[in-house]
Parts: structure tokens; sequence; C-alpha cells
């Protein structure tokens, strides 16, 4: 167990891209990190190893946070080793783009299970002990393509515009009890997600950006550690998105 003044922070996808540079913000910051990952533990353990070299604390669980038994498995066995979870970032997420015309029912329910179920189930489990404890945070990484939209993206851009109205409420629902609850909607970051993209649609994308490049993880991780320390900011969405969209 953790003595109380250390706060315990979950990141799912917490092993690569976006979530990695968030978990080793928070290590920075001095939280305690639970870094989540679904296949590679290569990655998680890595993440883990740098936050320790820094002189942080870390830990890794593996689970799939699309299946709600997974996560009632991470969040009882991070309950046991460390008694409690103040800080949940619902990073991890897929894409599985086609037009919506060739859009099977499986890459479908893959992306929102994935991108949305997944912060049902993760919030559900960690709201009852923040309303007792009375504090929270729980950071939902959305996209720019939960606001504008996304060709060939109908089932990404709805899991995450999904997130937003979902944050909103259950912000209300929260905000009596010391819980924030926000988004985070980044542009195009230079991630794996990204760079599985046909480069000429990178290129085009990158030509549309005001600030005429890809974003950074770390962009996206000062947000997060922003937010952390935001008691009075609830129910927001933070668009780090190079000017994409305003
Ligand atoms: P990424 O590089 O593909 O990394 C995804 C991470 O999520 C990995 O750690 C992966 O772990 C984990 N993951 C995937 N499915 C999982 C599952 N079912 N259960 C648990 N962990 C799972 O992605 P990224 O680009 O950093 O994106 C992170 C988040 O930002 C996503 O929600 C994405 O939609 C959002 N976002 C990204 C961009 C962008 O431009 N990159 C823009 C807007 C929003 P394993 O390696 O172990 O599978």
């Amino acid at each position: 167990m953790l003595n109380d003044n250390t706060k315990v922070a979950l990141v799912t996808g917490g092993s690569r891209g976006i979530g990695a540079a968030i978990s080793l913000a928070l290590g920075k910051e001095g939280y305690y990190v639970v870094v989540n990952y679904n296949h590679n533990e290569t990655h998680a353990n890595n993440i883990v190893k740098q936050i320790t070299e820094n002189g942080g604390s870390a830990m890794t669980i593996q689970g799939n946070i699309a299946e709600s038994t997974d996560c009632i498995q991470m969040v009882s066995s991070i309950k046991e080793k460390l008694g409690k979870i103040d800080i949940l970032v619902n990073n991890a997420g897929i894409t599985r783009d086609r037009s919506f015309r060739k859009m099977s029912l499986t890459e479908w329910q893959e992306v929102i299970n994935t991108n949305l179920s997944s912060a049902f189930h993760m919030c559900s489990l960690v709201i009852p002990d923040m309303v007792e404890r009375k504090y929270g945070r729980i950071i939902n990484i959305s996209s720019v393509i939960g606001q504008s939209g996304g060709f060939g993206q109908t089932n990404y851009a709805a899991a995450k515009a999904g997130l937003i109205g979902f944050s909103k409420s259950l912000a209300l629902e929260t905000a009596r009890y010391g819980i924030t609850v926000n988004n985070i909607c980044p542009g195009f970051i230079g991630t794996e997600m990204v760079g599985a993209m046909p480069e000429e649609v990178l290129k085009g994308i990158v030509a549309k950006i005001p600030v005429g490049k890809l974003g950074d993880p770390n962009d996206i991780a000062e947000g997060v550690v922003y937010l952390v320390n935001a008691p009075y900011m609830t129910g927001q969405c933070l668009n780090i998105n190079g000017g994409l969209y305003m």
C-alpha cells in the first residue's frame, strides 16, 4: 500500500504513443503511474523503467479495456496493490477506418467498444471510491474527428463525439464530489496510429494544419498535467490541434 499523499494515476494504453507520453509526464509530476497495455508488454515495461529511472514509481497492468471483465480485474488488482485510483486517463483507442458503405458491423463494434464503452466500464469502476474520497480526475482522450467528422471514420467519429457528451454528463453528476471530468481533443499527433495512414493522405492533412506540422505526444501530455491540476475546470474539452479545428 502507498502512503495517503501519493496519488495513483491509471493510464489506459499508457505504453505507446500519446499514452506513453502521458505516463512519463505524470511520473515526473510525482504520481504513481499504472501503465495499462493490451498486447505488447515490452513497451509497457520500458515506460515503467523510464519512470523509475527518473525517480518515479510505476507498474504495468495488462487488460483489454473493451472487455468489462478485464476492466473489473484490472481495477480490483490495482486497489489490492495500491489501495486506490485518484486519476483515470481513458486514452487507449483504435481505428478501423473504412467508408461507411463498406464498413462491417465488426469494424463498427470494435471501435465503439474500445473507444467509448471502455470509458463506461472504467468510470463505473472508479467513480464510487472517488465519490467517497471526494477527489477524482478523469481525463478522456477524444479527438478532433469527434468534432469535425472524418472521411472513412463514421465509427471513430461517433465514438469520440460520444465521449464528449459522456464526459459533460458525468461532469455534471460528479462535480459536487470534488471530481472533474474533462476531454482532450487532439488533432493529428505523430504516433504509430497516424503513421499507419497513407503518405499522400497524411501530406494533405498536414497542409491543412495552420501550425504546419503534426503534434507531438508531449503536447497532449502537458494538457493532461494541466487538467489534473485544475480543480475548477470540468466538463470541458481542451483542443490541442495546431489550429486544425477552431
Ligand atoms: P497508438 O500509438 O496506436 O497506441 C495505442 C495504445 O493503446 C497502446 O498502448 C495500445 O496497447 C493501447 N490499446 C489499444 N487497444 C487497447 C485495448 N483494447 N485495451 C488496452 N489497451 C489498448 O495510439 P495513439 O495515437 O497514441 O492514440 C492514443 C489515443 O489518442 C487514442 O484514443 C486515439 O484515438 C487518440 N487520438 C490520437 C490521435 C493521433 O493523431 N495519434 C489524434 C486524436 C486522438 P498495445 O500496444 O499493448 O496494444
